[in-house]
């Protein structure tokens, strides 16, 4: 944009032009949906020459899509600095999974009427020799990207699975074990038969599974995965929507998908009994589950408040900082077949 009178007219230009994306295409009665990660530098402020300018908005558009995509953000010199840490993790990255530099955390899922254990979900940490555990948040997005993301979340899944059913040999009971999926493997043509692999290999019944996608990736590519997911479910594997309640799923879909569970966003739930849409979104949730006949678990459950909200409208199932924060594999191990009575004290220890 030239002449700028404020930069405040081309924050208004991006809101119009990701306005305009969400829109559906219909192309050859398929239905798609687009969205945008829009990065935004001013000259001079962000450096004289259009070599830099590129740089710094390409730049800031990396901090929107980390921010979840579909927004727009301003370029500040902070962000170089991330984004110099970005080029460097990206690189060791990829030297990364030779190392055996990844560790499987697990989260509990809890019934919370009776304090009882009914799953766990696989959540991968990096354990950079320099920099010690590095979150999913710096590198999952990146992983997508480049396509590291499949052998990485295979990677994940003979883990984990060989871990699960150790513990089911020892008399454990570690439930259902959730492990999230890009939608990258759907799209594979192998993923079928390495699932199948794995699953043999490993000794896992696949009742033990369940495979979480998120709402966003399945309602853009549902025509394109139905059948790679109605196989996965005539396995015996659950099927959950995570992050529900962030995309748009259509009834049909939900119809139409072999849907176990729908896992409600943390966003909706941090703000229960003080956000009155919320409380609404939650509640409508729940109520659409059930006519359904999905499972539901709420997500990042922290308060008390939160979870009598939950219970109150029906939803039993939680996974959240009240029960347990996400923890290494020894420290699960000692903390399956217990009763959990809000005990973030001690996974604190
Ligand atoms: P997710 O699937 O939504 O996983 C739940 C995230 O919420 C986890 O973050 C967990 O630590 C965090 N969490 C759980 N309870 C609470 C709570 O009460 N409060 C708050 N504030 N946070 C809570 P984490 O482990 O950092 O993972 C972030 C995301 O990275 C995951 O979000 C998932 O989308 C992705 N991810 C993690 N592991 C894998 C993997 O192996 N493969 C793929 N494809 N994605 C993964
Ligand atoms: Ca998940």
């Amino acid at each position: 944009m030239e002449n700028l009178f404020d930069k405040t007219d081309a924050a208004i230009l991006a809101k119009k032009i990701l306005e305009a994306l969400i829109e559906p295409i219909y192309i050859n009665g398929h239905v798609l949906y687009v969205s945008g990660s829009i990065g935004i530098s001013l000259y001079p402020q962000n450096n004289g020459s259009i070599q830099n300018l590129l740089h710094c908005a390409d730049t800031a558009m990396y901090k929107a899509k980390e921010k979840g995509r579909n927004n727009y953000q301003f370029y500040s010199s902070s962000l170089t600095e991330t984004a110099h840490e970005r080029v460097n993790l990206e690189e060791k990255l990829l030297h990364s999974l030779n190392n055996d530099e990844f560790l499987v955390y697990y989260q509990p899922q809890i019934n919370s009427e009776n304090g009882e254990l009914t799953g766990i979900e696989a959540l991968v940490r990096w354990n950079h020799k320099h920099i010690k555990i590095i979150p999913p948040s710096k590198f999952i997005a990146f992983a997508e990207e480049t396509g590291f993301i499949v052998p990485l979340d295979q990677w994940v899944m003979r883990k984990a699975l060989t871990q699960i059913v150790q513990w089911y040999k020892i008399g454990l009971d570690p439930g259902v074990l959730a492990l999230n999926l890009s939608m990258k493997q759907l799209y594979r043509e192998d993923f079928i038969p390495v699932l199948k692999t794995i699953l043999k290999e490993t000794e896992c019944k696949p009742e033990w599974v369940s495979l979480e996608i998120t709402e966003n990736q399945i309602v853009m590519n549902a025509n394109n995965v139905i059948d790679t997911l109605t196989q996965i479910s005539e396995l015996g594997i659950k099927i959950a929507i995570d992050d529900f309640g962030t995309g748009c799923t259509s009834f049909s879909d939900l119809k139409r998908l072999p849907v176990d569970t729908l896992k409600i966003d943390r966003t909706f739930i941090q703000d229960l009994h003080h956000n009155e849409d919320d409380d609404s979104i939650v509640r409508a949730v729940i109520v659409l589950s059930k006519s359904f006949n999905i499972d539901i678990i709420a997500k990042g459950v922290e308060t008390e408040e939160q979870k009598s909200f939950l219970i109150e409208n029906g939803c039993t199932n939680m996974q959240g900082y009240i029960y347990a924060k996400p923890m290494m594999a020894h420290k699960m191990e000692k903390m399956l077949n217990i009763k959990y009575h809000n005990t973030i004290d001690m996974n604190e220890k």
